[in-house]
């Protein structure tokens, strides 16, 4: 499809279109529209990146316009994250400008006063968590009666942090004749089994390889031992003069503690999890989107769906334990077609983690070293998960018994869960 005008898509959503400078739409744009325009439910694997957003975004503006306006929101955009639904709500914002939608955003981490009142005021459009979603309805502040459309964006995601149950909860309230709409970067067996509860004969869009990693993403990984990763980071960054990068770490101490070490090398930096609160969250990445830090360090749920144009660099520091998470990590690199890096650090204990990314991705990735960072812990025969996981409980047993009694962490909960989501989400070893 060439141009954006064989969609049947008011002039309106078209000015905005124009004004933003898409000109054609990308492969999930061009068949998930009319499809969603036709009224049919969608089942689509597409990636971040993929445009997926202005995907959904744009029929359902397109439909809510062609109605007439009603008190209680007619649209629900389900997401994992804030920073997800914040970005969503920005896009809405820049389509929807020259037509008379309302929209807004539900999410925990703030007051849950000023939502109410928002909602109270008359709502088009509602993107939202799923916890915080709950509260509200269970407070009977938000009313889901008049849904006509549900989206549930990054639904693989939001299984892994356990939201299953808050959507089930959700889907209770909606009236039963609606639009369903699915967007997964991978198609699981999990997947699978939420889109038949959740969607009518859904037309099924495949835009990318299942599991594929963004073609225009390079990719190269160093062998590292874990104590020195963060002097061969400096190094990274240095040699290669790195200007915008984001820093994947496993912990939200961990995310702390490194960008701590960057900013002692005089490398800018701020960290980003889900201890932070959501103030300190959105600065972090306003200033690295305007490029007055260097790097952003954030865990994997923190850094779920940001979109930063021309990210060209991603690093990580640690391997996540799920490969799929490498495909959302290197995900944010390479968007809309733009060429990316992803340099990953690999310590003798990640190899199998590093097996089963190759494994998912079906990429052989260069592993090198990196000059003046040889390993010394390299064993002949790389370790297997269990083994590692072996360890590294025994480590942490260990760490708690010298440990004061009745200290946690020497932290405080996480605001949304995310630990514990975690650490109830599908393990390494279930895969
Ligand atoms: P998404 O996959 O929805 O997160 O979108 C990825 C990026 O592509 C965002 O920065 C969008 O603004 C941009 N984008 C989406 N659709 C188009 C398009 N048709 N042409 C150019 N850029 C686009």
């Amino acid at each position: 499809m060439k141009s954006f005008d064989q969609l049947a898509l008011k002039p309106e959503i078209l000015q905005a279109l124009k004004k933003k400078g898409y000109e054609t739409p990308s492969p999930i744009q061009a068949a998930a529209i009319p499809a969603i325009l036709e009224g049919k439910d969608i089942l689509a694997a597409a990636q971040t990146g993929t445009g997926k957003t202005a995907g959904f975004v744009l029929p359902i503006l397109n439909q809510l316009s062609e109605q007439p306006p009603q008190r209680f929101p007619r649209a629900l955009i389900i997401t994992p994250t804030r920073e997800l639904a914040a970005q969503i709500l920005e896009n809405i914002k820049h389509y929807s400008e020259f037509l008379e939608l309302k929209s807004m955003t539900a999410f925990g981490g703030v007051n849950i006063r000023p939502q109410i009142k928002a909602l109270a005021s008359g709502m088009d459009i509602l993107v939202a968590t799923p916890g915080r979603l709950v509260d509200l309805v269970e407070q009977q502040a938000c009313k889901l009666h008049q849904i006509d459309t549900l989206v549930l964006d990054e639904a693989d995601r939001m299984l892994d942090m356990g939201f299953i149950r808050d959507i089930r909860k959700i889907v209770k309230q909606l009236p039963k004749k609606r639009q369903n709409l699915l967007f997964s970067a991978t198609f699981s067996k999990d997947i699978r089994r939420v889109a038949e509860e959740f969607l009518q004969q859904p037309k099924v869009i495949e835009v990318a390889v299942q599991n594929a990693t963004a073609d225009k993403v390079s990719q190269k990984a160093y062998r590292c031992d874990q104590a020195v990763k963060g002097e061969a980071l400096i190094q990274i960054i240095n040699e290669e003069n790195l200007s915008q990068v984001i820093v994947f770490t496993k912990t939200k101490h961990g995310a702390n503690r490194l960008s701590k070490r960057l900013v002692s090398a005089n490398i800018s930096s701020s960290a980003i999890h889900g201890n932070k609160s959501q103030g300190a969250r959105t600065r972090a990445l306003s200033e690295f989107k305007e490029n007055k830090v260097r790097v952003l360090v954030a865990t994997d749920i923190a850094a779920r769906g940001i979109d930063i144009a021309d990210l060209p660099y991603v690093v990580n520091y640690e391997l996540p334990n799920v490969p799929e998470d490498y495909v959302h990590r290197i995900g944010r690199t390479g968007r809309a077609g733009r060429e990316g890096t992803a340099v990953s650090l690999v310590s003798n204990d990640e190899r199998p983690f590093f097996q089963a990314i190759e494994k998912l991705t079906g990429n052989k990735i260069p592993l090198d070293d990196l000059d003046g960072f040889t390993p010394t812990q390299w064993t002949d025969r790389a370790p297997t998960a269990k083994e590692v996981m072996k360890v590294a409980e025994r480590r942490k047993q260990e760490a708690r018994k010298q440990r004061p009694s009745g200290s946690r962490n020497g932290s405080s909960p996480s605001q949304n869960g995310e630990q514990h989501r975690r650490n109830s989400s599908r393990s390494y070893n279930r895969r």
